[in-house]
């Protein structure tokens, strides 16, 4: 792809909301329960992210997997907003059970993460096993739920490529779409190198997008803008907007990607285009369908 080509190429920024680890000692406005989620996702969309990422908290701030949180959030944005609405399947910090971590999917999320394989991930092991990553894809795909792929380290991607002659990926629009997770502690890190080689290796023709932990997301941003990827920003992975400054919230990071894109004339995808480049049922049939 030339540089011309990469930037002719909409994008597609995703936010991630509130995250399980981020806590309000790390950030006294970081959004907890699911009236400020959702607010927060509005916000995001408002500001030009034509995806959300979500977790759901306890009002305490406890991570959590209540399938009527998960309700409660995707209703208040489906209300307000026509972002895609990508569901984690995530651990939970080793808190929640394979069915628990299920529970979003119940809600039909246009997106749902697909973690590509266990790691090291700070102090803990976020294990997820060969058998596990089978039935995750089964049930994303079997209800026309399209899987983010998110590798944290390049031995991922051939995880979730082996999964494809079984028939269990990319799922339901037949299209690839990768999240690489750069930056945690256990995992790759978040230099321009890792990523392009970690783009080198995902199928032909398949779409990705980078997210950096911490100081790693702007830079992260700013390669993906130009490579021709796509963006993850959002408290989940960073509360700072600049080094010793916080955040006012999520609406600010996608400000700052809109306006990057911008300078260097790159289009921002709305929703619509969203699902067309990550192979998401169209919004109309998708509804249709939850009904
Ligand atoms: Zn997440």
């Amino acid at each position: 792809m030339t540089l011309e080509e990469n930037l002719a190429k909409p994008l597609v920024i995703s936010c991630a909301i509130t995250g399980s680890i981020t806590t309000r000692e790390q950030h006294p406005g970081l959004p907890v329960t699911p009236a400020e989620i959702a607010a927060s996702a509005i916000e995001a969309g408002a500001a030009g992210a034509a995806a959300v990422h979500i977790h759901v908290r306890e009002d305490d701030g406890t991570p959590s997997c209540r399938g009527e949180l998960y309700e409660e959030v995707f209703q208040r944005i489906r209300a307000q907003s026509d972002v895609v609405i990508c569901g984690t399947t995530g651990s939970g910090g080793g808190r929640f059970s394979p069915e628990g971590r299920f529970a979003a999917l119940h809600y039909k999320p246009d997106l749902a993460s697909f973690d590509a394989g266990s790691l090291n991930f700070g102090e803990r092991v976020f294990e997820n096993s060969p058998s596990f990553l089978r039935q995750l894809a089964h049930e994303i795909t079997s209800r026309g739920i399209v899987p983010e792929i998110e590798c944290f380290d390049i031995g991922q991607i051939g995880n979730a490529v082996r999964l494809q002659p079984e028939g269990l990926l990319p799922g339901p629009g037949g299209k690839w779409w990768f999240q690489f997770c750069l930056g945690v502690r256990g995992g790759a890190p978040s230099d321009t190198q890792t990523l392009l080689t970690m783009r080198s290796l995902i199928p032909h023709g398949a779409e990705w997008s980078v997210l950096g932990i911490g100081r790693g997301q702007l830079a992260m941003n700013m390669v993906a803008i130009l490579e021709g990827g796509h963006v993850r920003t959002g408290m989940e992975d960073n509360v700072y907007f600049r080094r010793g400054q916080l955040v006012d919230g999520n609406g600010q990071f996608v400000e700052r990607v809109v306006q990057l894109a911008r300078e260097v004339g790159r289009p921002v995808a709305t929703p619509a285009q969203a699902r067309e480049l990550m192979g998401c049922p169209s919004k109309a049939v998708a509804s249709a369908a939850r009904n």
